[in-house]
């Protein structure tokens, strides 16, 4: 088989082996409804009401606060939709980031078009975004202030807390959503101290599979549910549960708290050997603040568009990205808000690592940019 390097982490990661082995034995051995009455169903029950408790665990909340759902696309449409509908009455102002994920932004342009007004905090140049510019947009109006912990595209990290804080203090009433799909397991966080009402989060960003996620609302946070039917999930997402895919969030989840220390000390050293190795090479410039997580390196090769060097590496069977994934080759909207250039923007190339990465694998992939620069220019 020809050899794999896999930097798009940030886009999905690997189904850890140990996980897929559960989710196997959950489909074939433990396939009773988890709504069922007899042992089969208990047994299903049982073994998902652990997986709440090991993503519960590796979030810092209880797991009786944890809904289980399809993504993190749905828990973050059910968390805005969900919370603005049940406060009517609450104000017409929404505050958000203009980098934000797309199933962030487009269920907030929907609300913009049912009138609601959408004030958008842009990054500084370096990546940022400061507690107090969100807070300054707070006022007696505001229903809604969401933002992400970890953008997908720059590793840029947010101070949720300072902005959950800030926030309350000038309106206890608006309601606070985090997106936090990029830090979980990859930042200490303890969602039930951040003074937020809900955070989203997904499986496969942590070696978990793809197609499930959750939400964490905080005891009493009030939302309406977006979809109707069953009992499951509290009435909050009814359908049921995808009890494999659960339970194998919950064993990722489960290996991330195990392991998660000596899995960052690994994508660390891979991120700051690739910026060694690329740091002050011409027509090569970084786009991630200082002080990203190094989950994620941005940056350009300038001259040469991202799409020609995705095709030149992936040629050498080297996967990265040129951005998010959901945008799927559309202009990034988070370079864009950075007041980046449009030569800089069509240049950008995105590295994900994870701890299955090598520093062997980086110095290949180094290589093989500054290969792809010198055949792709002639
Ligand atoms: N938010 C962020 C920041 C993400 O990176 C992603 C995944 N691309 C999502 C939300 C959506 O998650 P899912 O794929 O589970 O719907």
């Amino acid at each position: 088989m020809e050899q794999e390097y896999y930097f798009d982490n940030g886009a999905t990661t690997r189904t850890d082996p140990q996980v897929a082995a559960v989710i196997t034995d959950m489909l074939v051995n433990c396939y009773g409804n988890p709504s069922s009455l007899h042992r089969k169903g208990l047994e299903a029950q049982l073994r998902m009401d652990t997986a709440r408790r090991q993503l519960a665990a590796l979030m810092g909340c209880e797991a009786k606060n944890l809904t289980f759902t399809s993504g993190a696309t749905e828990a973050n449409n059910l968390a805005i939709f969900g919370a603005v509908y049940a406060r009517r009455h609450g104000g017409k102002k929404i505050i958000t980031t203009a980098f934000e994920h797309s199933s962030v932004l487009a269920p907030i342009q929907q609300l913009e078009r049912e009138g609601y007004q959408v004030v958008r905090i842009s990054p500084d140049r370096q990546g940022n975004i400061s507690a107090q510019s969100v807070i300054d947009a707070v006022d007696e109006d505001t229903v809604l202030v969401s933002c992400m912990m970890v953008n997908n595209e720059l590793g840029s990290i947010l101070p949720i807390e300072q902005i959950a804080r800030g926030t309350r203090r000038k309106n206890p009433n608006t309601f606070l959503h985090c997106d936090a799909v990029q830090a979980l397991g990859k930042l200490p966080f303890k969602a039930s101290r951040l003074g937020i009402d809900a955070m989203a989060v997904s499986g496969h960003k942590i070696h978990g599979p793809k197609g499930i996620g959750a939400l964490y609302l905080r005891e009493g946070a009030r939302i309406l549910p977006r979809t109707f039917g069953g009992e499951q999930e509290k009435r909050l997402r009814p359908g049921t549960e995808n009890a494999a895919y659960i339970v194998g969030f919950g064993e990722a989840s489960r290996l991330m708290q195990q392991n998660g220390k000596r899995y960052m000390q690994q994508i660390t050293q891979c991120n700051q050997r690739l910026r060694q190795l690329l740091d002050g090479k011409e027509s090569i410039v970084f786009h991630a603040p200082e002080n990203a997580l190094p989950t994620i390196l941005n940056f350009s090769v300038l001259g040469i568009r991202s799409e020609i060097m995705l095709h030149f590496l992936e040629q050498k069977g080297i996967c990265v990205s040129s951005g998010s994934a959901c945008a799927k080759g559309a202009k990034s909207h988070v370079l864009s808000a950075l007041g980046l250039t449009g030569q800089e923007i069509d240049s950008a190339l995105r590295v994900g690592f994870s701890h299955e990465n090598t520093l062997e694998q980086v110095e290949i992939l180094a290589n093989a940019i500054l290969e792809g620069q010198k055949v792709i220019k002639r």
